[in-house]
């Protein structure tokens, strides 16, 4: 979640937005454009509500349930990828890339990370009979801006 910089949407030009719809084979429609627009200005992790709540005003048509299918339908193009955290409500990562994430406790904050390399966890799947799909770490802590109020 982070919102407030309103300035970026210039950013991604109306064309850019329906050529990736179009890349992935999905028809645009103007709820499509909005909600991958507002994913590719804010980046970071956004769950279906987030989204509802930042574009409901200027699409008051649309609901929570169109705006999870339709990140369901980009997770499924491969255009965001769906993590979830727990129990927690899916997110909706603008980052496709492989990555890790770091998770403030205090503030829910996720903080992508990269590593050189993956852990090779082979020889523990063989042993346990288990087939990895996918890896990612979560780690958890304490955000920069969170330490510092604790702090003063
Ligand atoms: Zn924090
Ligand atoms: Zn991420």
């Amino acid at each position: 979640m982070c919102f407030g910089v309103t300035t970026m949407a210039l950013a991604h030009s109306e064309n850019e937005v329906v050529t990736m719809l179009k890349a992935v084979g999905l028809r645009v429609t103007p709820q499509r454009d909005a909600i991958l627009r507002h994913i590719l200005v804010y980046r970071g992790h956004s769950s279906a509500d987030d989204i509802y709540r930042s574009i409901h005003e200027r699409w008051p048509n649309i609901s929570v349930s169109t705006v999870y299918n339709t990140l369901k339908s980009f997770s499924e193009a491969g255009l965001v990828k769906e993590i979830t955290f727990g129990d927690g409500a899916s997110l909706f990562d603008a980052n496709t890339y492989p990555h890790h994430h770091m998770l403030c406790v205090q503030c829910g904050q996720l903080t992508d990370f990269y590593l050189p390399e993956m852990p090779d966890l082979t020889s523990v799947a063989k042993e346990l009979c288990f087939q990895i799909d996918e890896c990612q770490l979560e780690v958890r802590g304490v955000c920069a801006n969170c330490q510092d109020i604790m702090k003063s």
